[in-house]
């Protein structure tokens, strides 16, 4: 596997993504997004740039191809035609075609998923898919598929890996960006694999799981030791999560980087910071635990609540309860005079 050492080509002067999208939540207001000049929000609404519609497919796809080339995860992408060893993620998308039989001339009901778990059976992951909630199933055009786009957006910002995305970076500055992200491709990032449990790795012993502590936080319950009640499919598998078993004939997650011992409930493979569903499987294995790719960053970089862009440089403000902000980002939204100095503004102290 070849890795590309330091910092890569800068493409300066790159328009931010969804000029002009329709701001989602505070519908009518808003005429458009228009991007401040380096808070990841909107100058008319005030509103976070997620909020506006996501960025098109073809972006996310160049996003999520940067993000797993250099990484065992490589596999994942493609090269682009003539795009200068540049990667884009080969987005698994699934085509379910249904005839319809009510009818005498037969006709076909299609549903179109965004994303699907790669290298599954259609059955096995049309089975994953009917474990999430429904308006969790990515499926084109509905709130399913606008809750994935939304989280790639928040769980894995495109700032945190490309230092050409990052505003004002100083040479060092961009050189330990480029470190970080090299060190977290290796070290921690991981896209989970769905399979039957007993696929991946033998059951975890229950013993090892105590001594590790931390696991199962929101666990009702002692564990049951993989003794169960007459009757149910009896199953020695437990989620790692929520202590329940997993049943022999539904899908699982596994993580690599967790060790082939533990699987989750497709909806328990969370982030153990913001619970949110890890967005395409992806996520980052630390102290332990499950971490989508913000959170991640942030136990490791202070990340500034101005730009909302991770901190390399080695001055910065920081606030009482940990918050961080770039030295020259402690301002006022408004006037953008640095706070303490005296401005009449009324959303002075507005966080993003
Ligand atoms: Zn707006
Ligand atoms: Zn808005
Ligand atoms: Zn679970
Ligand atoms: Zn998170
Ligand atoms: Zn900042
Ligand atoms: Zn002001």
């Amino acid at each position: 596997m070849e890795l590309s050492a330091g910092v890569e080509k800068m493409s300066v002067g790159q328009p931010p993504a969804g000029r002009g999208a329709a701001c989602l939540t505070c519908k009518g207001i808003c005429s458009g997004f228009q991007p401040h000049s380096w808070r990841k929000a909107c100058t008319q609404c005030l509103c976070s740039q997620e909020d506006h519609a996501p960025s098109s497919d073809s972006e996310d796809d160049r996003k999520m191809g940067r993000l797993l080339a250099d990484s065992r995860y490589a596999h994942l992408t493609a090269k682009v035609k003539g795009g200068d060893g540049l990667r884009v993620y080969k987005r698994n998308r699934m085509i379910i075609t249904n005839p319809v039989v009510s009818r005498k001339d037969p006709t076909f009901n299609t549903i179109t998923y965004d994303w699907a778990p790669p290298g599954l059976t259609q059955k096995l992951a049309i089975l994953y898919m009917e474990l999430l909630p429904e308006e969790r199933r990515p499926m084109s055009g509905t709130d399913g598929a606008l809750y994935r786009r939304k989280q790639l957006m928040r769980q894995l910002p495109i700032y945190d890996q490309d230092p050409a995305q990052c505003h004002g970076l100083s040479d060092p500055e961009a050189q330990a960006m480029a470190l970080f992200v090299k060190s977290y491709k290796e070290e921690a990032l991981g896209v989970g694999e769905v399979a039957l449990p007993g696929e991946r790795g033998a059951p975890r012993d229950d013993a090892t799981k105590q001594k590790n502590g931390k696991s199962a936080p929101d666990h009702q319950g002692p564990p049951t030791n993989g003794v169960l009640g007459d009757g149910g499919k009896k199953s020695e598998y437990r989620c790692d999560r929520c202590g329940e078993p997993a049943a022999a004939d539904s899908p699982v997650v596994y993580a690599e980087r967790a060790g082939r011992d533990r699987l989750w409930h497709p909806t328990c493979f969370v982030c153990a910071e913001c619970g949110e569903a890890l967005v395409d499987l992806v996520y980052f294995w630390k102290d332990d635990a499950l971490l989508c790719g913000r959170h991640y960053c942030q136990r490791r970089r202070p990340r500034c609540l101005g730009c909302d862009e991770l901190i390399f440089s080695e001055g910065y403000k920081q606030g009482p309860d940990g918050q961080a902000w770039h030295k020259d980002h402690f301002c006022c939204w408004v006037c953008g005079q640095p706070i303490g100095a005296r401005c009449s503004c009324s959303q002075r102290s507005r966080p993003l």
